[in-house]
């Protein structure tokens, strides 16, 4: 962190400002840069909020260095781990399928068989349903929970299920194996923080808006409550286009991995809101690096109660599994190859990003 002086401050505020930071117990340098007499605070301020410097009389500016969301940078194994499915970590991608809500025990517990037949290892579906319209379906709540803990029992298959109260969080942890913090629900500090102090794995969806610094805080708000096991999930944002119901922005997903070693998976199902476009994004997805993919999957797609226009059927499922397992392989094989010519390996991992903020 660098603290920018006020001009013309003289030598004895400097020694004021000194003398204030070092009761804050941080170690600091002064120094000169050009015209500005500048601050340099030597010690790990990383988790200590802006104001306590700027608030310091004689500082005009703090600029913060890098390090904004610490414990997500500073994260070394961050595979997610659910029973024997491994999520990140160089382990081969995995795909989370299931119907966007649940509708019916019948409908889950034949689609799971057949979401798992397929090649999914992870089953997901949808409970608690946020609804743009209140008057839409907003899923079977708690009927629906036990639906999913019932197909989860009987396949093998963990579940991924959305919550987006403290509430539902109570109600959904004995039903669920990760809590979905949905992509309406990314910004609720508070949500995300009460996730953070459970002991289950956290999927968390990019905002329609989110920046992918926005996106880093937000895991960062989890991890403050200690839980570091968390999924990060891009699954479109809202541009001027209107041919796809978001863009997927697949770049997120090297850019997330150069920053941080969490796992990125791509759900093509909500970027999209198109079948059709569902299996080519997927193949991108699993190219450019994801460690996983999320897809809406239904017994009859076009007669799902939610989200009818991008569901996939088990079919499609198995076709993009296959993809999955012969794009895998063919970036195994260039891995090798590029390692073996002494290259970089794909993603660049380390850090590509070393922004300062500003703060006046
Ligand atoms: C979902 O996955 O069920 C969902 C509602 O997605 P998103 O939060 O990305 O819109
Ligand atoms: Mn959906």
């Amino acid at each position: 962190m660098i603290l920018v002086l006020e001009k013309g401050l003289g030598q004895h505020g400097e020694q004021e400002v000194l003398l204030k930071l070092e009761k804050l117990g941080v170690s600091a340098q002064l120094g000169r840069l050009y015209t500005d007499t500048v601050i340099v605070i030597e010690s790990d301020v990383s988790t200590r909020p802006t104001h306590i410097f700027s608030q310091i009389d004689g500082v005009a500016k703090v600029l913060r260095i890098g390090q904004s969301y610490p414990k997500v940078l500073e994260q070394k194994d961050s595979s997610v781990k659910l029973e024997r499915v491994v999520i990140g970590g160089g382990a081969k991608p995995i795909i989370i399928a299931g119907p966007c809500s649940v509708e019916g025990l019948e409908q889950l517990l034949t689609l799971a068989d057949g979401v798992k037949s397929s090649g999914a290892q992870v089953l997901r579906g949808g409970a608690f349903k946020p609804r743009t319209s209140p008057y839409e379906f907003c899923g079977l709540q708690e009927a629906g929970l036990a639906y999913l803990k019932e197909a989860s029992k009987l396949t093998g298959l963990p579940v991924v299920s959305e919550v987006m109260s403290e509430k539902q969080i109570e109600a959904a942890h004995d039903y669920v194996d990760v809590f979905q913090i949905g992509a309406r629900n990314m910004y609720n500090y508070e949500l995300l923080k009460e996730v953070g102090r459970t002991k289950k794995p956290v999927l968390l969806k990019r905002a329609l808006s989110a920046t992918i610094d926005e996106f880093l805080y937000a895991a960062e708000y989890v991890m403050l409550g200690g839980n570091n096991q968390i999924i990060l999930c891009e699954r479109g944002i809202r541009t001027f286009e209107t041919k796809t119901r978001n863009t997927l922005d697949l770049s997120a997903v090297p850019v997330l991995k150069s920053m941080t070693k969490l796992p990125v998976i791509i759900d093509p199902s909500h970027a999209t809101g198109k079948r059709s476009l569902v299996r080519s994004m997927s193949r991108a997805a699993i190219a450019c690096g994801a460690d996983g993919l999320m897809l809406e999957v239904h017994n009859n797609p076009s007669k799902s109660i939610s989200d009818a226009e991008q569901a996939i059927s088990v079919e499609e499922l198995a076709l993009i599994n296959s993809d999955l397992e012969a794009l895998y392989s063919t970036l195994q094989s260039l891995d090798v190859k590029a390692k073996s010519q002494g290259k970089t390996k794909f993603p660049i991992e380390g850090q590509l990003v070393l922004s300062g903020t500003a703060i006046s």
